[in-house]
């Protein structure tokens, strides 16, 4: 399917919406059962996973698993994408992603650490800032912020090499997961119990966002 995707965007030169509506005529749909549209053809040309890599907002890591796509057909593809203009709209509708978007506490006071960025002189940053320094400043958490491209790269690095190696835990925690989330599993031994809400560690926020929960 990604190979024919490849091969009808850049040997037959059609556009995504073209792909996408010969794809739907074929009978075929993406994974959530709905119809392929302009943008998900798009998102499969320019993921990277098909060569091999594990990407994220421009952060690589190469070898991860074996490539579907070859490099000359990869690159051939992104040409034409930018020669048709399309590959603007696609950009703009990822931009605002970061990887551990509420997966990461702050050390210091244990809220959420959030995805930020700052305009420097010639280009932007990111990085991960603590929810209490973000929203009432240094006095309250100076918890330094985290350069978002380092942790993403980092975490990314290391579950490259978790996929590559720990075979054996990965199909522990999908066969957990699978008898978790079967109606008629009765062994939920392995799931911890949820703990009981507790305090908010800064008895000055009157945020009630999400990210407020302390950590556990
Ligand atoms: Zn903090």
């Amino acid at each position: 399917m990604v190979r024919a995707i490849f091969d009808t965007y850049t040997h037959r030169r059609l556009g995504s919406k073209t792909v996408a509506a010969e794809l739907n005529r074929r009978g075929h749909r993406i994974r959530s059962g709905r119809p392929w549209s302009a943008h998900q053809v798009l998102r499969v040309i320019t993921n990277r996973v098909y060569l091999g890599e594990l990407t994220f907002r421009g952060n690589t890591v190469t070898d991860t698993h074996t490539p579907i796509i070859d490099t000359t057909t990869f690159d051939h593809a992104a040409t034409i994408l930018e020669a048709r203009g399309e590959s603007h709209a696609h950009r703009a509708a990822n931009s605002s992603d970061y990887l551990l978007t509420g997966r990461l506490r702050c050390p210091r006071c244990g809220h959420a650490m959030l995805g930020t960025r700052a305009t420097g002189r010639n280009r932007t940053y990111r990085y991960y800032t603590c929810f209490t320094r973000a929203r009432h400043g240094t006095t309250h958490c100076d918890f330094d912020r985290l350069d978002a491209d380092s942790v993403d790269t980092t975490v990314m690095a290391s579950l490259a090499e978790f996929n590559r190696t720990r075979h054996d835990l990965t199909d522990q925690a999908i066969n957990a997961h699978n008898a978790t989330t079967t109606p008629a599993a009765t062994s939920a031994a392995n799931s911890p119990p949820s703990p009981p809400t507790s305090p908010k560690p800064n008895k000055r926020s009157t945020a009630t966002s999400p990210h407020s929960r302390p950590a556990p």
